[in-house]
């Protein structure tokens, strides 16, 4: 049974990259059948905060990944974890270390200086009297020669020299466990399979790797993932889009469509662009993970959104377009039944945001026209036009595309004018400028009701600039 986990540890939003790792994990099990865990690695109590765990929580939730197990918290298997240093004590697998500060700050000064690397030298590694006044730090008595073999998925074999290790500190002097002592209580306590990271954390495996020896627990394949630059090739942040991934919520993106840009990011299958959830577990897999870096784009990621966009059903996405137009201060209920308008304006906005943008004048009366197309359109030929459109439009049974589409071709034969002549000045009547949806379209877009009054509203003004 393949068992992967995400383990983010809550000290700030849920990381677009994060979610490429969580992704990774969610879909390989998921492929395999196997199980997905959540763990929050929370045991570095300045930096964790609740707001950093409800974010991820959320984030995970809105996206689908849903863990078969957890969310499991660090900071409340504190017990298994002393648990594990005692017995490790009495093996003679870890020791009390009472070296002071002072006498670790010179032992690296001096590695330095012989052009080292700074590390521990062991001193308390074959016992030592405890000192009066210092609470000591225990460590873990790593191997002292051979080599750590990580045959990485991604990054293939990578091998380290245990020389190069020295003996880690497992807990702190007031007893609190350190980062990559839990990372392996965990792994081995939930019988993860499949360790999926950010390869910001290759270096720490050769560590694990011994750790969970000296548990008799079993060592599970790695696979770090490359990190993800922005577009220019430096480290992905703010400056090259959103990095939390709420705010892609908020900015009117498809879960499915993040995840399916995110899948892309180191990962692909021919050139296939679009994938939908199912194809993507049943075609993931750890072997075709690129060791190289990717980047980010937001455009692209945007025209990802605008394929999920347009092939997902009406009746999902009204409530999100509801969602954005509240958001920008309209009424969604002041307008045309809202999948209707998503199913007529889809085409013209890449996310439900922008979308919503294009839709402001169906919800609420637009302010100006614009200048150009008003100039244009809005003259003293078209008054005729536009009264008889009026007077056609007011008598129009249904209120239908189909009705009033040929309420308005009506009125062009019976004045003797192109379609054009007549649907043009009705459309910047109509919505403010010379683009929207087929005239019919708009027309239900705007209602009977409304439709009728900027009719007036454009009569006026061409009376007034006459
Ligand atoms: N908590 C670590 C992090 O957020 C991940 C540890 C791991 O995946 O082993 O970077």
């Amino acid at each position: 049974m393949i068992r992967t986990r995400f383990a983010p540890s809550p000290t700030g939003v849920l990381h677009i990259g994060s979610v490429r790792t969580a992704l990774f994990c969610w879909l390989y099990a998921r492929r395999h059948g196997g199980q997905f865990i959540l763990r929050i690695e929370d045991t570095d109590r300045e930096r964790s905060t609740q707001a950093s765990v409800d974010a991820i929580l959320d984030g995970m939730a809105w996206l689908g990944l849903r863990p078969d197990e957890g969310p499991f918290y660090q900071t409340q298997r504190f017990d298994r974890y002393r648990e594990v240093i005692e017995q490790w004590l009495a093996e003679g697998k870890a020791y009390r270390c009472y070296c002071t500060r002072e006498e670790l700050e010179q032992m690296r000064a001096e590695a330095m200086a012989r052009g080292g690397k700074p590390r521990y030298d062991g001193r308390y590694r074959n016992g030592g009297e405890p000192r009066p006044g210092v609470e000591p730090v225990i460590r873990f008595k790593n191997p002292l020669d051979g080599q750590v073999v990580v045959d990485d998925a991604v990054r293939g074999t990578v091998v380290f020299d245990n020389a190069e290790l020295d003996d880690l500190i497992i807990a702190r002097s007031d007893g609190t466990p350190t980062y990559n002592f839990t990372v392996v209580v965990d792994d081995a306590d939930m019988g993860i399979t499949h360790v999926i990271r950010g390869d910001d954390h290759l270096n720490n495996t050769p560590r694990q790797i011994n750790m969970l020896q000296a548990l008799d627990a079993g060592v599970p394949r790695y696979a770090h993932l490359p990190m993800i630059n922005g577009s220019d090739g430096t480290k992905l942040s703010k400056r090259h889009g959103a990095i939390n991934v709420l705010d892609y919520r908020e900015m009117g993106f498809l879960p499915e469509a993040l995840l399916n840009y995110l899948v892309r990011l180191g990962w692909s299958h021919g050139d296939q662009e679009i994938f939908s959830l199912e194809e993507m577990i049943a075609l993931f897999d750890l072997d075709e993970v690129n060791a190289a870096a990717s980047s980010f784009n937001f455009e692209k990621l945007k025209w990802v959104n605008h394929q999920h966009v347009m092939a997902a059903e009406p009746a999902r996405l009204a409530p999100l377009l509801a969602e954005q137009l509240r958001r920008q201060g309209l009424d969604p209920n002041d307008g045309p039944p809202l999948e209707y308008t998503v199913g007529a304006l889809k085409e013209r906005g890449q996310t439900l945001q922008e979308i919503a943008e294009r839709g402001h004048c169906y919800y609420e009366e637009f302010e100006a026209y614009d200048e150009k197309s008003a100039h244009k359109h809005l003259r003293t030929e078209a008054a005729e036009a536009l009264r008889a459109l009026g007077e056609a439009l007011a008598a129009v049974p249904d209120w239908t595309e189909q009705d009033t589409e040929a309420a308005v071709a009506g009125v062009a034969e019976r004045l003797g004018l192109k379609m054009g002549k007549v649907a043009q000045p009705l459309r910047v009547a109509l919505v403010g400028q010379a683009v929207s949806p087929g005239i019919g379209t708009t027309l239900v877009l705007v209602g009977r009701a409304r439709a009728l009054t900027r009719i007036e509203r454009a009569l006026n003004y061409i009376a007034a600039m006459g």
